[in-house]
């Protein structure tokens, strides 16, 4: 197996590119997906306090025997526990259920554009973590250019991170760019375009298009690994969620094959511009926030 490669990020901190995504993993079943990416070599596990299985990706961690700076562990502040002291609070429950004293890369799960106030007193409770030590990088998820641009005009730390949904039928050029030129790295979820098959939607699976189709077989590759591919060679992150140990195995089994620039641009072609994840506009606290159990 090649290992995976990794990335810098903005404040020298070394990511692995590819990672573990673990939403709507249930509880009782991410303890086996989590050491079933670890033994096929991923280091890097991708989980929130949203989702309800932080204690389980610790524990398999734990129980993995790596040591604990080997693996890269990255979470995400739910919108309930915005504001200040709020965020610092809420880091204390991730922390402790991951088992943890320090995490990798923190982020916010989303901008909150009714209470932007709040998200951006979030992002100084982040900034705070991250100078005393709490966290060795802080980010963001689902900002928009308009989010990304009032945070940097507040912020004292520019975000290393923002985890947006990118593939094949959705790919957020101006927001990826945008990031791109303040140094912030894009992680993409549904890498493989999950969101599209696992929410009803009218343009189809990723998995059964016919030009990634085609890439795949020309390479003797998944459609699941051309995508994974034209992530990490446009320069993303990808963090791909899977059950199942050979889909795990198969989902990191991408770093002895390169596509070609026609590969790549004929999957660029394939942007539908429709987003299947809510509507940045539409989160608010209303309709999205919830409770998130203390440690
Ligand atoms: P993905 O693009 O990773 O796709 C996941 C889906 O694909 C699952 O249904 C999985 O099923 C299936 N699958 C996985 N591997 C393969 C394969 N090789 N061949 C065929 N099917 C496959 O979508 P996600 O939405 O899960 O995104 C990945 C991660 O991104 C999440 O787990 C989470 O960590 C993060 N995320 C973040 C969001 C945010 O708001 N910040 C929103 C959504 C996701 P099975 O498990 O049965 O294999």
């Amino acid at each position: 197996m090649d290992s995976v490669e990794t990335v810098s990020l903005n404040n020298g901190v070394e990511m692995p590119a590819l990672g573990l995504g673990v939403f709507q993993t249930p509880p009782d079943e991410t303890r086996d997906a989590v050491r079933a990416a670890i033994d096929s070599g991923y280091r890097l596990i991708d989980t929130a306090a949203a989702y309800d299985n932080e204690r389980q990706v610790g524990e398999a961690v734990r129980d993995s025997q790596m040591s604990r700076s080997e693996v890269f562990l990255e979470t995400k502040i739910w919108i309930s526990d915005y504001g200040y002291d709020e965020t610092l609070h809420g880091f204390e429950k991730s922390a402790r259920k991951l088992g943890v004293d320090q995490i990798d890369l923190l982020l916010l799960h989303q901008a909150v554009p009714s209470a932007f106030d709040r998200t951006l007193e979030a992002y100084r409770g982040l900034e705070t973590l991250l100078a005393d030590g709490k966290v060795r990088a802080i980010g963001v998820s689902n900002f928009m250019v308009e989010h990304l641009t009032s945070l940097l005009d507040r912020c004292k730390v520019v975000p290393a991170v923002n985890q947006i949904e990118v593939h094949p039928y959705f790919a957020q050029r101006e927001v990826q760019e945008f990031a791109g030129a303040h140094g912030i790295l894009t992680q993409a979820w549904s890498p493989i375009g999950g969101i599209t098959f696992y929410r009803d939607g009218s343009h189809g699976s990723t998995l059964d298009d016919p030009v990634i189709g085609a890439i795949a077989r020309a390479h003797g590759k998944s459609p699941a690994q051309v995508m994974l591919r034209w992530g990490l060679q446009e320069g993303r992150s990808v963090i791909p969620k899977s059950t199942k140990p050979a889909r795990i195995a198969e989902n990191i089994d991408v770093f002895d094959f390169d596509l070609s620039a026609e590969e790549i641009t004929a999957i660029d072609g394939l942007d539908t511009g429709r987003r299947g994840g809510p509507e940045p506009s539409a989160v608010t606290l209303e309709a999205f926030g919830r409770d998130i159990p203390e440690a």
